[in-house]
């Protein structure tokens, strides 16, 4: 986490670390505290200026990563905030609800496994009662296991990343719908990997792609309900998903590197967006996907 000024004009490419990692092996969901260096998610840098005031937002995935920054980002703008995570993330967890209350927001904790159907109902139930409303959905949990050979992958892995990656959009926006004002705005998130899918990622790649064809076609269905559905496929971001298992150990330390600004990126680099998409600045774009991948851009 740096607490350098990311408002000021400055080179990208050396903006965050951009060295190369040390080997770190976590078994999954991974835990971001123990992550070296600890991923920057706007902890210390992000600044709001009211862009979602009142607003009342969910976000799968909001301990750690890519989540986190929206999580940390949305109640900085002014919107009361629940996440989603699984139990063995409680202490990333309270982490993300102590910003969020030093902000004045409230921040509600649902733990719960995404897999499973009935979870999603009693998250979205949650979520919506606590908060007393809810009109941002951040879907933003993910599993990504890297397997090098299709004979490895077993039914349980691609069945488990089905269920989270993509199932799991359909029974939370299927719970959250009779909730959702006009004006509301899902955002899922994607990959570059629905573009250039890795050979050692086939589960994960096609779960990224199906998620794309989801958001569209949601965005479709859902507009004359004057609901927003866009979706963000992110390049190589330093999180806990790539040190347990996302990618080999041997990738690590020079991952992102091959991008062309030659780092990963952090996470908070993707909260401006979170925050665009949920607000009403974005509100002539759906159905839309945005990449942010330090220049290995999307098709
Ligand atoms: P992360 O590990 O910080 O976040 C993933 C989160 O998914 C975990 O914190 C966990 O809470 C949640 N999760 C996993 N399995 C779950 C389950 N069964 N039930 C409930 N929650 C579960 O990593 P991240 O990279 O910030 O991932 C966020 C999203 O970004 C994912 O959808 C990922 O596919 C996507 N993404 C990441 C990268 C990257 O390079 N990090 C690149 C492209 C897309
Ligand atoms: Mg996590």
């Amino acid at each position: 986490m740096s607490s350098k000024n990311i408002y000021e004009m400055q080179d990208p490419q050396t903006q965050f670390f951009h060295d190369k990692f040390p080997k770190q092996p976590q078994s999954p969901p991974g835990i971001q505290s123990e992550m070296q260096p600890i991923p920057d998610c706007g902890e210390t840098s992000y600044r709001g200026s009211n862009k979602l005031a009142g607003r009342k937002a969910l976000v799968t995935g909001g301990d750690s990563g890519i989540g986190r920054a929206a999580a940390i980002a949305y109640a900085r703008e002014g919107a009361d905030v629940a996440i989603n995570y699984l139990p063995a993330e409680e202490s990333d967890a309270k982490e993300v609800a102590k910003i969020i209350e030093a902000e004045g927001r409230k921040a509600v904790l649902i733990p719960g496994d995404l897999s499973d159907e009935s979870f999603n109902k009693i998250m979205v139930e949650t979520a919506h009662q606590k908060l007393g409303g809810l009109d941002i959905l951040a879907l933003v949990a993910g599993k990504q296991q890297a397997v090098d050979d299709i004979l490895n992958l077993t039914t349980e892995q691609i069945s488990k990343t089905f269920a989270i990656n993509v199932f799991s959009l359909f029974w939370t926006v299927k719970a959250a719908l009779p909730y959702l004002p006009k004006g509301a705005t899902i955002i899922t998130t994607s990959s570059i990997q629905a573009y250039q899918p890795s050979s050692i990622l086939l589960d994960y790649a096609s779960t990224k792609s199906a998620i794309i064809a989801f958001s569209r076609a949601l965005a479709k269905q859902i507009s004359s309900k004057g609901i927003r559905v866009n979706t963000i496929a992110p390049g190589p971001v330093w999180t806990p998903l790539q040190v347990c298992g996302g990618q080999p150990q041997a990738a690590i330390p020079e991952f992102g590197m091959s991008t062309p600004l030659a780092r990963c990126g952090q996470p908070v680099e993707l909260s401006s967006l979170y925050v665009y998409l949920a607000s009403q600045e974005s509100s002539y774009i759906t159905a839309e996907v945005f990449g942010v991948t330090g220049g290995a851009h999307c098709a």
